[in-house]
This record gives C-alpha cells, sequence and structure tokens, in this order.
C-alpha cells in the first residue's frame, strides 16, 4: 500500500542556506560599535529577537541608507549545494520552506539572485518607509516552552501547525533558535550548535555538513 503524504522541509536561513547571518553582516560593517554589545546581549538572553533587530536597525540606519544595505546583501552567497536541494524538492513534491528568525527582505533578496525568491519564508516581517523600519512577527509564541517569545520567529510554532496539517516534517538548522523546531519535527538534520544541543538533549538526528548531506538522506529514507 502506498500512502501519500504531504512532506514538509523546513530549512535555517542564517548559517544554513548562507555560511554567515545576513543581519550581523550589515551591522559588522555599519553598526561596529554597537554590534558586539548587542550581540552578547542578545546570546544571553537579555534582549529578545524584536528588541536586537529595532536597535540594530536604528544603529544602521544613522549611518547607511537601504540602498547601502543592500549592497553588502548582494555580495552573500549561498551554500552552492542548497540550489541542488530546491530542485530534489521540486522534482519530489516536497514542500521547502525557509524558517528564519532573520527577515524576510534579505532572505528574498539573497536568494533572488538565484531564482529562488518564491520559496515561502516563515519570517519576521521588515518594511521600510523612508528612514523608518516596521517590524512584525507572525510566528511569534509566548507559550514556546524554548524561547517563551523571546524569538520573532518561535520555529516550533511552525513545525506544529505543519504537523497539525497531518504533514511529515523534516527540520534543518545549525543554531540555538532551531531548538524550538525539534521537539514535534519527525527528522532532525543538525549541525554546529544545533548538533551540540540535540546530542546533549538526546534527541536523534541527522548530522549534515551540506545539503548533498540531506539529499542523500531524504532518498535514502523513501519517504513515499
Ligand atoms: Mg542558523
Ligand atoms: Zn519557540
Amino acid at each position: 500500500m502506498v500512502i501519500e503524504m504531504r512532506i514538509v522541509i523546513l530549512s535555517d536561513f542564517d548559517g544554513t542556506i548562507i555560511h554567515s547571518d545576513g543581519f550581523e553582516e550589515l551591522l559588522k560593517i555599519y553598526a561596529k560599535t554597537e554590534y558586539p554589545s548587542l550581540m552578547s546581549a542578545f546570546n544571553q538572553e537579555r534582549i529578545d529577537s524584536e528588541t536586537l533587530l529595532q536597535r540594530g536597525f536604528d544603529a544602521l540606519l544613522q549611518r547607511a541608507t537601504l540602498a547601502d544595505l543592500n549592497q553588502i546583501l548582494d555580495k552573500i552567497q549561498v551554500d552552492p549545494s542548497f540550489p541542488l536541494l530546491a530542485e530534489f524538492c521540486k522534482e519530489n513534491e516536497y514542500e521547502l520552506i525557509i524558517v528564519s528568525d532573520g527577515l524576510d527582505w534579505y532572505i528574498k533578496r539573497i536568494l533572488g539572485r538565484y531564482g529562488l525568491e518564491n520559496l515561502p519564508t516563515i519570517t519576521n516581517i521588515v518594511t521600510f518607509d523612508d528612514n523608518h523600519v516596521r517590524l512584525s512577527f507572525p510566528w511569534r509564541d509566548m507559550q514556546c516552552r524554548i524561547c517563551h517569545g523571546q524569538y520573532g520567529t518561535c520555529k516550533g510554532k511552525a513545525v506544529r501547525e505543519h504537523k497539525n496539517s497531518g504533514a511529515y516534517v523534516a527540520i534543518i538548522g545549525d543554531g540555538l533558535t532551531d531548538r524550538c523546531g525539534i521537539y514535534d519535527a519527525d527528522l532532525i538534520f543538525a549541525k554546529s550548535k544545533l548538533k551540540t544541543y540535540c546530542s546533549s538533549a538526546g534527541y536523534p538526528f541527522c548530522e549534515f555538513h551540506d545539503f548533498t548531506d540531506i539529499i542523500n538522506a531524504l532518498r535514502n529514507a523513501s519517504l513515499q
């Protein structure tokens, strides 16, 4: 018997699809003074994602225009194996969705250079109006037992929404904001800090180095 199942692949962006963090790349150049203290405050959970992004933009826009920021983004490359995963998912009718506690603006801009701007995203939203930014966080989850609303986008909420609609859900990530997503996911691909976290929390995961490892694992898992 063949069971038809929706297969959803949720992939982190910063540190996973690109090798750096898009927003941090901007801060490093146009908010050098504020960057270290902002990041350490965020990593120690003294400020949430919203505060980090808001204060980051306040600093950036004192010294740079939107065009200056876009110029930095236009130098950021995606991992060369990511377009292969996008192609693989298309061929197999897997839904590939970006889940990120970053921003739709830079994700779409960077992916656009690879013709991948139409991949769906679950992320924080920014709109620019003259030199003002408006941030919104449609995927925040105050009830999450990991982030308690500290992250603008709770990946646990994203996983649960897809699980509740009956999908099989795989999650791919490298960092601490990916932790929310692992509890309810069916399959975890982890590297770097997420790998360390999964190991110490006793969660089974597949280690990956780049997306070719993920393609091979998905092929071998014969999900249909
Ligand atoms: Mg990451
Ligand atoms: Zn969460």
